[in-house]
């Protein structure tokens, strides 16, 4: 796993009265204990990935509880274990990154949404949506009114979305709907603090079992004809159940303001940047105290019609901070108020962009054309623009100052086993032409960029057959969307997959074919194993580092008569992994006065021409250029710098590309046996002798 929990899986042991200090996401983790939550699951994903690292490292005090948690091969599965929570009283909690995850999971959510649930059961959604965002920008909200599920999306601050965790719970045992909870990639890992409460142990767990026999009940079955009355329920019964929840318990909060004849209707997990915008409008204070009125939604979903327009009601407008499109709330506003006919008119998209990320620049304009639209009495409308104009107007001023910045696409890391491949697959494309390459989810998706810019498509994780795919994906969909597709219909396509042994991208997580796991040892499920017993029979395992064999077996799978699906194993562990674990071992060795090697590649100046080929065919980040030191070429030249790992890519390159010999490598030993000593005393002795420089050999 990327990195060590152990702080954080001592803050969730934290008692009654207790502060706890950390990250949202941790501080839900925190939440869901406290709420007394029976089991756990999930798929990894940005930024949601450290709540089930986490749970997963604190198994001991979960044990304990008897809190049951597993880390699942996709988000369907994750969902499917909401299922208990159908039949029996148990709170259940899982958790993705969405809007891809929630795709995945889909089918399952809806079979769980028909029926309802006894227990409680949440779903904590990654809403990978804004600038830093990874994924489709699309809204979990669509989901959330198609299959009648509940929205919580807590107002940034750890108290409230600690108690919205716990309230969350309490909604879905009340309507009998399962709840999602939409935590943005800033309220994930924003910090702040709470008072604790003790953990609860769950009613029923793996250590105080549910008496009797499993539950039949015929209408919990999401089937026909059962299904006809499930969808009845869920709009008479339920949907009225959760706005009657909202209402009593005051899940969304109302924020009084001097300008009450104009008002902000907000999603909660917007508050603090509107409110961080008013204040540069000095239309707030630091503390979040404001002129304008506030309708806080920390559950956008459903509305409370009753909430809308006791808060619409005598204003003559209500702005809708709405991150992102189709615009549902505003929709929604619109229709009750009209329904009720109350006609405060309604701004939203419009004085604010339909599209994109509402960042504090965004809000500080949407919200001076609304009051410079509205004009409440009393408020300096030129004094708000004029300040909106000076809060906005130094970006464009800084930009212009610094001129254009070059792009700086994301890449590999430095000695990455995936890199090569690429290289690997140009190497081969000069031979037999372009190919068309389905790219997949992860990194290797990295090679889209430049220097490679390979990859024509994308369509989701496990799902690129062929051509590239990583182990993460091939057992989270590949196996059976695309493999076992494939081979049922006979397809005759190249599959690569990038074994490098962890879900990388997400943290390093373990999954079926990893040579460990969370108990120790490997899981025992193995690529090549599983898709020989398909009747895989091309199937190769190079080592990805290997670039000229890497290529030559890519020749002869795109010329082979052969028909029928053909694997390419590219196999080599996560160079951050691999790089943490040389780390920690390299270190214990020295402390012993044990033999270390370090390997390190680099650049001759005086042979470098300066034409770069290497870096295009490689694109490691520790593989730049500098300026020529010598005064009568002008080219500058490539050089290795500090962070090479020596992976040997750039000596693999320079021979399978028939390169310059301008690399050389170089093996730095700390703790030299006899030998070696004598060797480098011989050595600087025969350059010294010769004129050169001792210095020059280590
Ligand atoms: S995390 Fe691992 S697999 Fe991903 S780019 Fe870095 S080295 Fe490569
Ligand atoms: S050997 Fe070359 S490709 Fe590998 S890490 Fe060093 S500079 Fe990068």
């Amino acid at each position: 796993m990327e990195r060590s929990f152990k702080r954080e899986v001592e803050a969730l042991r934290l008692g009654s009265g207790e502060v706890f200090r950390g990250e949202g996401i941790l501080a839900v983790t925190k939440a869901l204990l406290q709420a007394g939550v029976s089991y756990v699951g999930g798929y990894q994903g940005a930024p949601v990935s450290h709540l089930l690292d986490v749970m997963v490292e604190a198994e001991d005090l979960l044990g304990d509880l008897g809190v049951h948690v597993e880390t699942c091969t996709n988000e369907a599965s994750a969902a499917a274990m909401l299922g208990a929570s159908i039949n029996y009283p148990l709170r259940g909690a899982v958790t993705w990154k969405s809007i891809v995850g929630t795709n995945v999971a889909a089918d399952a959510l809806s079979n769980l949404a028909s029926p309802g649930v006894l227990g409680g059961a949440l779903i904590i959604l990654g809403e990978d949506y804004g600038e830093g965002a990874s994924v489709i920008q699309e809204r979990s909200y669509a989901y959330a009114m198609k299959s009648s599920m509940w929205l919580v999306d807590p107002r940034p601050d750890l108290p409230t979305i600690v108690t919205m965790v716990e309230k969350a719970f309490e909604l879905s045992e009340a309507s009998h709907a399962p709840v999602m909870m939409e935590l943005r990639i800033r309220a994930c890992h924003m910090t702040g603090e709470f008072v604790a409460k003790n953990n609860r142990r769950p009613a029923y767990s793996s250590r105080n079992r549910i008496e009797g026999p499993p539950r039949f009940e015929y209408s919990r079955l999401a089937h026909p004809p059962v299904i006809f009355t499930q969808e009845r329920l869920k709009v008479e019964d339920r949907l009225p159940a959760a706005r009657a929840f909202i209402r009593e318990q005051k899940l969304n909060q109302v924020l009084p303001g001097l300008y009450d004849e104009v008002g902000i209707i907000v999603m909660g997990g917007l508050t603090t940047s509107v409110l961080r915008a008013l204040k540069r409008l000095e239309l707030a204070d630091i503390f979040g105290e404001s002129l304008i009125p506030i309708y806080v939604l920390n559950v956008v979903y459903p509305l409370v019609p009753e909430e809308v327009r006791a808060f619409c009601a005598n204003k003559r407008g209500v702005l809708v901070v709405e991150e992102g499109s189709p615009d549902y709330i505003e929709q929604q506003i619109n229709v009750e108020l009209r329904r009720a006919d109350i006609r405060t008119k309604v701004f939203g998209k419009g004085v604010l962009p339909a599209t994109g990320e509402y960042t504090s620049e965004v809000l500080i304009k949407g919200l001076a054309a609304f009051v410079a639209e509205t004009r409440p009495i009393g408020l300096d409308v030129t004094a708000v623009s004029g300040m909106a104009l000076a809060a906005v107007d130094h970006k464009a001023a800084a930009a212009k100052a610094v001129g254009e910045l070059p792009m700086r696409p994301p890449t590999f890391c430095t000695g990455c086993p995936e890199r090569p491949v690429f290289t690997a697959i140009k190497l081969a494309q000069r031979e037999v032409g372009p190919t068309h390459i389905s790219a997949d989810i992860g990194c290797h998706a990295f090679a889209t960029f430049a220097p490679f810019s390979l990859g024509n498509s994308i369509l989701g994780y496990g799902m690129s057959l062929a051509s590239a795919m990583g182990d993460g994906g091939f057992w989270h969909n590949g196996l059976i969307t695309g493999v076992t597709s494939n081979l049922f219909n006979k397809g005759d396509g190249i599959l690569i997959v990038m074994q490098n042994g962890y879900t990388s991208a997400t943290g390093q997580q373990y999954m079926p074919s990893s040579k460990a796991s969370r108990q120790g040892g490997a899981p025992g499920m193995d690529i090549e194993q599983t898709l020989r017993s398909l009747g895989v029979k091309w199937l190769r395992n190079v080592r990805s580092y290997s670039v000229g064999t890497m290529a030559k077996t890519l020749k002869e799978a795109m010329r082979t008569a052969e028909r029928g699906l053909k694997v390419i194993i590219a196999d080599g562990e996560c160079q951050l992994a691999r790089q943490r674990r040389v780390r920690a071992e390299d270190a214990a060795r020295l402390a012993r006065g044990a033999r270390v090697v370090r390997t390190r590649f680099g650049v001759d100046d005086e042979i470098c021409t300066g034409d770069h080929s290497c870096i295009r065919l490689s694109g490691c980040p520790s593989l730049t250029v500098k300026p020529n030191p010598d005064p009568l070429r002008t080219d500058p030249v490539a050089t290795v710098i500090e962070s090479c790992v020596g992976c040997g890519l750039c000596g693999e390159v320079a021979h399978a590309a028939v390169l310059c010999p301008s690399f050389y490598r170089a093996d730095l030993i700390r703790n030299p046996h006899i030998g070696e000593r004598f060797m480098h005393w011989l050595r600087r002795l025969v350059i010294g002798r010769l004129g050169g420089r001792a210095e020059a050999v280590s």
